[in-house]
């Protein structure tokens, strides 16, 4: 695999390159690049992942639905979406429950054309409504749906897209999980949770724990940044990642849906 992506612009008054380069670790060029870049004192960040082919997505138990956040919709508590709090942690908010329609912020709006699902800044799915209707008819189970709305400053209107919603959280995952822990623990230990670059995600659980699963499930830990002081209009919630079923991905593949990266998990023996 070679892709190389160069960006050559100024910053600051200075000239800055930037070089994306994608190969396999196998790759024996890799360490010799290394090598060149600390030679010549080159800084460069490195990101780690794994690479899946249909047969593993297919057979996978269930499969990490990560949405590209760069094409991310703003949409939330802080646009006016409300939510419960009786059951959430009251320092991070880790287990909102939402109750009313998704708000997203209207001038995104642009980000869903061309699209048929997206996610909003904290992973809820948004899926159009053809999409949804085929999800729905599908006899997948764990499922709901919510309304959508655009708001705009003066006025918000029902847009054309619902919420995907998940009936069916997952218990905690496996501690063999790895590329994804607890940056800034809350005391609930639930939420904070993130993924490292150079670590590949790679989500485990026993068996036991995915013996009872749904199409659509929501785990346990809550990810991404929080900022919570007790007023949810003005809050930055952790929220879960969507693991799916095959079934589910083929759906949206075959929808044409781009922008996510499928993730299979892993299931530990007994
Ligand atoms: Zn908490």
């Amino acid at each position: 695999m070679d892709a190389a992506k160069v960006q050559d612009f100024m910053l600051q008054r200075k000239r800055q390159i930037w070089v994306d380069l994608t190969l396999d670790e196998t790759d024996e060029r890799l360490s010799l690049l290394l090598n060149l870049l600390k030679d010549r004192g080159i800084r460069w960040l490195e990101r780690r992942y794994d690479c899946f082919t249909d047969e593993e997505l297919e057979s996978a138990r269930l499969i990490a639905a990560w949405y590209d956040v760069n094409a991310r919709v703003f949409g939330g508590p802080r646009m006016g979406t409300t939510y419960d709090m009786s059951d959430a942690c009251n320092r991070c908010g880790a287990g909102a429950r939402q109750t009313s329609a998704m708000i997203i912020e209207g001038e995104d709006l642009p980000k869903l054309e061309g699209r048929r699902a997206a996610t909003t800044s904290y992973d809820d799915v948004l899926v159009d409504e053809k999409l949804a209707a085929a999800l729905a008819q599908s006899g997948a189970t764990g499922l709901s749906f919510r309304s959508v709305f655009a708001a705009f400053e003066e006025r918000g209107f029902q847009i054309p897209w619902r919420q995907l919603c998940a009936t069916h959280t997952l218990p905690p995952m496996s501690p063999r999980s790895t590329g994804v822990y607890p940056y800034k623990p809350c005391a609930c230990g639930r939420s904070s949770f993130t993924g490292k670059e150079e670590v590949p995600m790679r989500i485990a659980y026993r068996a036991s724990d995915v013996a009872d699963i749904h199409d659509v499930n929501v785990t346990w830990e809550w990810f991404g940044e929080v900022n919570f002081e007790g007023d949810v209009s003005d809050a930055l919630f952790p929220y879960p990642l969507f693991l799916v079923t095959p079934k589910v991905r083929r759906i949206f593949q075959g929808a044409g849906v781009t922008g996510f990266d499928w993730i299979p998990i892993r299931v530990e023996d007994g």
